[in-house]
């Protein structure tokens, strides 16, 4: 009779597990998958040095500031989930001693990308418009490339889940024709985080919790895009 109980209980604990891991990996979670071999992401954060991007409408904060920190959040949780990472940019800027032309930036960032043979690059950067009112996060892909749209779709729809309460509506990736996108043929996407142009968006990106929220829905979409890549 115990050894019956016991055993009816071990199929229950065994079941809920199950259930657990399938709804783990149909989700993708980042703890329930575990790929064949190890991922490589390369996260650039946009600007840096002299060019630092748009500005924050009340505070002044600089585009490639915000980009840097949430670069190095996507950093954290990547390699806490072994996934190996390259930035293009740790620092104020990309070249050595913050001197060079727009031209060597993009250089620079086009070669550790080619030497890195990623999985997947994702550009980090911060929106602006005239209309103070336009907010969001908004994601690119190279039109020429099946995989990029693929990548770009999946952190647009994390993004959009994130902020639809927020901002009242939801995106489409959209194609985009930026260096970025075109120095590789690697799965590439350009992460528009949200307007440093409108008040409530700025509000949000100068927010560390906000932004770690944000870096793990771009995490969850890249890793997403990876996983379903592999599987099918
Ligand atoms: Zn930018």
């Amino acid at each position: 009779m115990f050894f019956v109980v016991e055993k009816k209980r071990l199929w229950i604990i065994f079941v809920i597990f199950m259930i657990l891991c399938i709804i783990g990996v149909t989700t993708y979670s980042l703890f329930c998958y575990t790929p064949a071999r190890e991922f490589v992401v390369v996260i650039d954060a946009g600007h840096g040095g002299s060019d630092g991007g748009v500005k924050g409408i009340n505070s002044g904060i600089s585009e490639a500031e915000i980009n840097l920190l949430v670069a190095y959040n996507l950093k954290s949780i990547f390699e806490d989930n072994g996934i190996r990472v390259v930035l293009t940019r740790s620092g104020k800027s990309v070249l050595d001693g913050e001197s060079g032309t727009k031209q060597d930036d993009f250089n620079k960032r086009k070669k550790i990308i080619l030497d890195t043979k990623p999985d997947a690059v994702v550009s980090i950067h911060q929106n602006k418009f005239p209309d103070s009112r336009r907010r969001g996060a908004q994601v690119f892909f190279n039109p020429h490339s099946s995989d990029g749209k693929a990548l770009a779709v999946a952190v647009q729809q994390k993004l959009n889940e994130l902020n639809m309460e927020k901002v009242g509506r939801t995106f489409s990736a959209l194609k985009g024709d930026y260096y970025l996108l075109n120095c590789s043929e690697y799965p590439s996407c350009i992460v528009e985080c949200g307007f440093l142009s409108n008040t409530e968006d700025e509000k949000l990106l100068t927010d560390s919790e906000y932004r770690q929220l944000l870096s793990q829905s771009i995490a969850d979409g890249i890793y997403q895009y990876l996983v379903e890549r592999e599987t099918i």
